[in-house]
């Protein structure tokens, strides 16, 4: 078996070995949001793609530096160089201080982030934050001849650039084509070419976001941010960029031109992009009415959801899907997703119950094989779940006395289970779910339950005590109310 991580880059559009760097740390750099809105689908994808990437790369001994960026300036409407900044508008929209904006958006990102389990990276910098280096990257482009001022705002001479690298190596465009498919300039001379793109742009006497430069008061360009930060914290040349499909071009095409010429270097060697989301088929957009939002999914109030699904069911839907394949989100799918993280989440908990005998007829070395082989053939989710499928029966077998297995193997195959299932994937069973699928626990939690009732009323408080402290200590929490006592898990 080839026990090597193959990833699909999309560089030169084949699946490569992934070999780092460094042989033990790993450089990585997501694309984060612009935080000027409510995290939807469209950042649960990104964020659980790479989450599945981070954490695969953690369990076979890298250490992984994950730098994921907020976007809190630059980002204008329509990410053209034209246009309101996304933030500042929805400031204005709702008369606050725009960093109030970028505040209450990050913080509901990472709340959202937390419910689906997505773990934290280890840096999250600000483009807001990283504003002199920015500028710092702007005069060395332009002192190398590959930029120009222009009334008070630079751009990146893209035509120079092509002449003596390659625009368009990662995203297949050619420099003619563009030139023929984009609009005329509008007015904008400023531009030498409508394909150049700004690094510094003069804020208009309206525009609020504003810095101090040489230049102009201004602010910088989209694309110059993440050059900039993932140079700072990950060096000139680092292992994998990644972010979604819809940010390969221009934003990504654009950060490689400006980081080659910045510091002579292509930044990364493998890049990854998710593909997108589509909902009922059609591309989700607030203009198509078919927006929804991570809390809407979450509480089920959108009119386009005939129900609430958990954040685990949002989690193991996007992973049914290899990450560059479309997912398409609908209430049939979503529920056929979510029965079957029943299904599994019934089989964990069953492999406690699953009696060892003194031979087995389940393979769990191959088992273990087939799972590392899906994850090393680009993060083949969809055909890891298929095996954690395949177990499961085969769990529901052993405890039907239908198949066997022995302790050591028994042994194995939890820890394996736990491993993919849990650490790797990153599902995680909530109280909606075992609640609904457990109905011998909540049979057995209830009856304790009224046995503390029975004598709490005979006055044994001892006995109520300990039976609460007993059952908090593996995890139940109980709640005292007026028409009796609940349980949840902690
Ligand atoms: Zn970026």
């Amino acid at each position: 078996m080839d026990s090597k991580l193959y990833i699909y880059n999309t560089l030169s559009r084949e699946k490569e070995i992934f070999i780092p760097i460094h042989p033990k740390h790993v450089g990585l750099y997501v694309c984060g949001p612009t935080v000027y809105g409510d995290p939807h689908l469209g950042h649960a994808r990104p964020a659980i793609t790479f989450d599945l990437l981070f954490r695969y790369l953690t369990h076979l001994g890298y250490r992984v530096r994950y730098v994921r960026n907020i976007t809190d300036v630059g980002h204008l409407e329509n990410d053209a160089d034209e246009g309101e900044d996304k933030i500042a508008k929805k400031a204005r929209l709702e008369e606050l201080e725009p960093m109030e904006v970028v505040q209450y958006y990050t913080d509901r990102y990472h709340q959202f982030m937390d419910e689906l389990n997505v773990k934290k990276p280890s840096i999250e910098p600000r483009a807001s934050g990283h504003i002199i280096e920015q500028l710092q990257v702007v005069d060395t482009i332009l002192n190398k001849g590959y930029a120009y001022e222009s009334n008070g705002s630079v751009y990146f001479d893209v035509a120079k650039y092509n002449n003596d690298y390659h625009y368009g190596k990662l995203s297949g465009r050619v420099i003619e084509d563009l030139l023929n498919a984009t609009r005329s300039l509008d007015g904008q001379t400023e531009k030498h070419n409508s394909f150049d793109f700004a690094l510094w742009k003069k804020a208009s006497p309206e525009h609020i976001m504003r810095w101090p430069s040489r230049f102009s008061d201004g602010f910088p360009g989209w694309h110059l941010e993440c050059s900039v930060m993932s140079a700072k914290y990950l060096g000139d040349e680092f292992d994998i960029h990644g972010g979604g499909m819809d940010l390969l071009f221009p934003h990504h095409e654009c950060e490689i031109a400006q980081s080659t010429i910045a510091n002579g270097k292509m930044p990364a060697k493998y890049w990854m992009h998710n593909n997108m989301i589509t909902i009922n088929g059609q591309k989700m957009g607030k203009s198509l009415g078919n927006f929804i939002t991570l809390e809407e999914f979450f509480t089920g109030s959108n009119s386009l959801l005939s129900m609430a699904y958990s954040p685990m069911t949002i989690r193991f839907f996007i992973l049914q899907a290899h990450y560059r394949s479309t997912v398409d989100f609908s209430n049939e799918a979503l529920q056929a997703s979510e029965k079957g993280l029943v299904r599994l989440m019934d089989a964990v908990n069953n492999l406690n119950k699953v009696k060892p005998s003194n031979s087995s007829s389940f393979d769990v070395n191959m088992f273990k094989e087939k799972c590392y082989a899906a994850l090393n053939d680009d993060l083949n989710s969809p055909v890891l779940i298929s095996h954690l499928f395949e177990a499961a029966k085969a769990i529901n077998s052993m405890i039907a006395g239908l198949m066997m297995i022995t302790a050591d193997d028994l042994e194995k195959l939890k820890t394996l289970v736990g491993l993919f299932v849990f650490d790797i994937l990153g599902l995680k069973q909530t109280v909606a779910e075992t609640n609904a699928n457990n109905e011998v626990l909540n049979e057995v939690v209830s009856l304790l339950l009224k046995l503390r009732g029975e004598a709490k009323a005979n006055k044994d408080f001892v006995t109520a005590d300990k039976i609460r402290d007993e059952l908090l200590k593996i995890g139940f929490v109980i709640k005292d109310g007026k028409d009796g006592a609940t349980w949840e898990l902690k």
